[in-house]
């Protein structure tokens, strides 16, 4: 097959339009991914579960559908292929998570997240590989091992949705779902070459989303192309009464935005505390020649200082491993997935601490036992509250900045993708990767991650980060899609069409 005629090498745009005029069957597109799934997840292990039955059967009745209504009858993304985290429940098919604790469960609902995506047509191939309950920042916490980089598979993929990120770059989906509670769509999408978006907090559903930290944790989409997000993005968003933090307006014109990206009068902030030191060379240089190319565009560009930034990790793995102690304790071997010791003789409690023991990998351990020691009493107004109050001033120098700016711009990860291994006993240099997403999940911003071409000394993608006000989702796709738009046509080609290494 040649390139153009590739369905795994299509954005989903052009997927959905070849499908609704009838030039491949949803069927035929499902089933070039999961060949393709087959072909490379060996080296890749991008899925925990791939659900052959269920996609060709989702394909199918889009196909049915097709056949019975004409082209009208299909949504904008109808016969599109996705990879789902695996943090999303979807009925009937194994949920994990990541962790031990949950192997063989099958939850009995969709998310809503779920739900949107089967009544859009969306075919949905299987569920990704993540780190455990989404905590960390390369996969590798991951109870059934990590996944690999599809640019250098001996590198991290990001995290902790390294899975979907990996199965967008490597052309086994043409989309993904993530969440990002502290930068697990958007880290992933920087060191893999993709595109990825957290939305508005409150903007997508929660509802069946396993929860991490409830006051930070949103799914967004993940894709290779600006516009492939935004039309993703539109499906899953929008209002849900089974989610108590759900917004109750209409969704920001995503779509439109992609779809007329234009930077001209638009002003544009460079977060002084997110760049220069700390920063790889090449990272920095790419999202310098970036911010000159917004400039050329019509943007007018200025440098804007956000006090509290640097303190806004720090205030995270407080404020996460508060929030996840208590919500990982429903995983006690009574309700769902893993019992161990139960040998008839044991009490409740013993039972439930081998549960807990054998089914928790180290990091969920740590940050259950950071966050109950933060809030135990004594302590939960020097750990917790003080954490709470940093957020405050994190979220404080976001209304300043929006005050000056449209939007905010700053590197999305310091480095590129590093080597497997090459920070797993080092829990703090792993945290650092998240330092300049945590200040959006803090205030509940939205924020995503473009891709601007390759470090110069390692030849690895670089991404950069638009950061907009709540509910102004719709300017990370004009900013992204007209940084796409410059860059395609300043190259000729598109500088990060997929990963080379397959
Ligand atoms: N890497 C961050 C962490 O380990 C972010 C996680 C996330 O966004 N789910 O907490």
């Amino acid at each position: 097959m040649t390139e153009s005629t590739d369905l795994t090498r299509m954005t989903a745009a052009r997927l959905a339009s070849v499908v609704a005029t009838g030039d491949a069957s949803a069927v035929e597109v499902a089933q070039a991914h999961l060949d393709r799934i087959t072909a490379v997840d060996a080296a890749v292990h991008a899925f925990l579960h791939v659900d052959t039955a269920g996609a060709l059967a989702a394909a199918g009745a889009v196909d049915a559908a097709r056949a019975a209504g004409g082209a009208a009858a299909l949504g904008p993304l109808a016969g599109v292929p996705l990879a789902l985290k695996d943090v999303l429940t979807m009925e009937g098919i194994p949920t994990t998570c990541g962790s031990k604790i949950l192997e063989g469960w099958r939850p009995a609902y969709d998310a809503t997240v779920t739900r949107r995506l089967k009544e859009a047509g969306v075919v949905i191939l299987g569920k990704t590989n993540m780190d455990e309950f989404a905590m960390g920042s390369s996969t590798e916490h991951s109870a059934y091992g990590p996944t690999h980089n599809p640019w250098d598979l001996t590198r991290i993929p990001g995290g902790s949705g390294g899975g979907s990120a990996a199965a967008v770059a490597s052309y086994e989906a043409p989309l993904a779902i993530g969440t990002d509670t502290g930068g697990s769509i958007r880290q992933p999408a920087a060191v893999t070459g993709t595109v990825g978006i957290k939305p508005t907090y409150g903007g997508v559903s929660r509802y069946g989303l396993v929860a991490l930290a409830s006051s930070l944790d949103q799914a967004g989409p993940c894709a290779r192309t600006v516009l492939d997000a935004a039309l993703l993005h539109a499906v899953i968003a929008g209002h849900d009464p089974l989610d108590s933090t759900s917004i109750d307006l209409p969704v920001p014109p995503v779509v439109e935005a992609a779809r007329h990206p234009d930077v001209r009068g638009m002003r544009v902030g460079v977060v002084r505390e997110l760049t220069g030191d700390g920063y790889q060379a090449g990272v920095q240089q790419r999202f310098d020649e970036s911010v000159a190319l917004l400039e050329e565009l019509g943007a007018e560009v200025v440098e804007v200082s956000c006090p509290h930034f640097p303190y806004a990790l720090a205030a995270y793995y407080l404020i996460l491993p508060s929030e996840c102690s208590s919500n990982l304790a429903k995983f006690d071997g009574m309700r769902f997935g893993l019992r161990a010791g139960d040998d008839g003789t044991r009490s409740v409690e013993e039972v439930m601490g081998r549960t807990r023991a054998t089914g928790f990998g180290d990091e969920a351990i740590r940050r259950i036992m950071l966050g109950t020691y933060a809030l135990s009493a004594g302590y939960y107004d020097a750990y917790y509250g003080s954490a709470q109050k940093v957020r405050t001033l994190v979220t404080r120098d976001f209304a300043a900045a929006f005050e000056q700016v449209d939007v905010l711009v700053s590197p999305t990860a310091p480095t590129t993708a590093f080597k497997l291994g090459a920070k797993l006993d080092d829990p703090l240099a792993m945290y650092l990767n998240d330092v300049a997403t945590i200040p959006a999940n803090l205030a509940g911003t939205p924020g995503l991650s473009l891709p601007i071409g390759l470090a110069p000394e390692d030849g690895l993608p670089v991404g950069l980060q638009v950061m907009a006000p709540v509910l102004a989702d719709h300017l990370l796709y004009r900013v992204g899609g007209a940084l796409e738009a410059a860059m395609l046509d300043r190259w000729g080609a598109p500088i990060l069409d997929g990963a080379p290494a397959l």
